[in-house]
């Protein structure tokens, strides 16, 4: 349904409109004096989008309480396509679609303006190319169920999308997980406790599934097993089009995409792990450094130290980290071992790496 503007006393209202219980709006804040009264031309009560706007207690955080304030969502749009790796599409861009979608389309789903025709395009024809190509490319890419959901770019989830929905093949399991446990057992028996991820969470579901009926999605295959990694720094590949930036996201889905067996059953998924403790593969560009890798480098020296050790040997050659004792890759290296798997036949054994 498209609403004009949204008042914080109807959020409240919406599951898990808990999340904003110590929040209150900029009005009340101005009148009760949360605000003192001289900063009142700093602090505007309603957003451009005609919403209140709230204020947590500290006034760190003032947001439009409407979360599909086209402000907003125009961020959101922008975001999707920039996980998608789409060109042309950035903020500006997409604020402009998403402001002209709500007010003169009445549009209130972000994910409809994925759908529009020449003739409810508020942008020139080289936009409108460019527009297309970009949505031709969000259809050619092969995600899984949780992929697919992170790369919409829904409000705080992120990669907590891989805990939520990393186990699901198909849309409708969903739906049947929530209705069996309840939408509270749904969250929290997979490890999130942030009523402001639920609160989005549910908010957004209507779009997950209109996403993946627009977009006609055939899902990849999902594998019981997880094989963590982490990467630190920003990522660079070789392409036929020469060196070009990668995001993780991007990174992730095309080591995935080599951890099929021949007849086509996935092994494992590769999922990014941010916790560097418990990794056992790092993956950043050569020569970088921080602290993660530090800690890694650290692990890898101290397990080839103790086979120097133990086997009393150490040539030049028996410095240099054996397979199964490496943990740090470059991103090129990562994609060779896991090749070097498929060739061998043994992926199964990679994720026990
Ligand atoms: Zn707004």
């Amino acid at each position: 349904m498209w609403v004009i503007y949204v008042r914080f006393i109807d959020v409240l209202e919406k599951p898990y409109g808990y999340a904003f219980s110590n929040y209150e709006t900029v009005e009340t804040a101005l009148n009760i004096g949360h605000i003192p009264a001289e900063y009142r031309k700093w602090f505007l009560p309603y957003c451009t989008c005609g919403s209140e706007r709230i204020t947590d207690t500290t006034i760190k955080h003032i947001r439009c309480c409407d979360p599909r304030c086209f402000v907003k969502t125009g961020f959101q749009l922008s975001k999707l396509f920039s996980k998608f790796g789409c060109i042309g599409m950035g903020d500006e861009t997409c604020k402009t679609i998403s402001e002209y979608g709500h007010n003169k389309l009445h549009i209130s789903s972000y994910i409809d303006l994925l759908n529009l025709r020449w003739n409810t395009w508020p942008l020139g024809e080289a936009k409108y190319d460019e527009y297309r190509s970009a949505i031709e490319k969000i259809k050619s890419t092969k995600l899984s169920i949780s992929e697919m959901i992170n790369y919409m770019a829904i409000p705080m989830l992120g990669d907590k999308s891989q805990k939520l929905f990393g186990s699901f093949t198909e849309l409708g399991q969903i739906l049947d997980a929530i209705k069996s446990g309840g939408p509270d057992r749904f969250f929290s028996s997979n490890g999130v406790h942030d009523a402001m991820v639920a609160f989005y969470v549910a908010e957004f579901m209507p779009d997950i599934f209109s996403f993946s009926r627009i977009m006609n999605y055939q899902f990849k295959q999902v594998s019981d097993k997880k094989f963590p990694i982490c990467i630190s720094g920003d990522i660079y590949l070789e392409t036929e089009q020469g060196i070009k930036a990668v995001t993780k996201d991007e990174y992730i889905s095309i080591c995935n995409d080599l951890t099929y067996t021949k007849d086509g059953t996935k092994l494992f998924d590769i999922v990014l792990n941010k916790a560097v403790q418990s990794t056992s593969v790092l993956v950043s560009m050569p020569g970088f450094m921080s602290n993660q890798v530090t800690a890694v480098k650290k692990r890898q020296d101290y397990i080839i130290s103790k086979r120097i050790t133990e086997s009393g040997s150490s040539t030049p050659d028996d410095l240099e980290p054996r397979p199964e004792e490496k943990l740090l890759y470059t991103p090129m290296e990562f994609i060779e071992y896991l090749n070097a798997c498929w060739e061998n036949n043994d992926k199964e054994d990679c994720v026990e790496h």
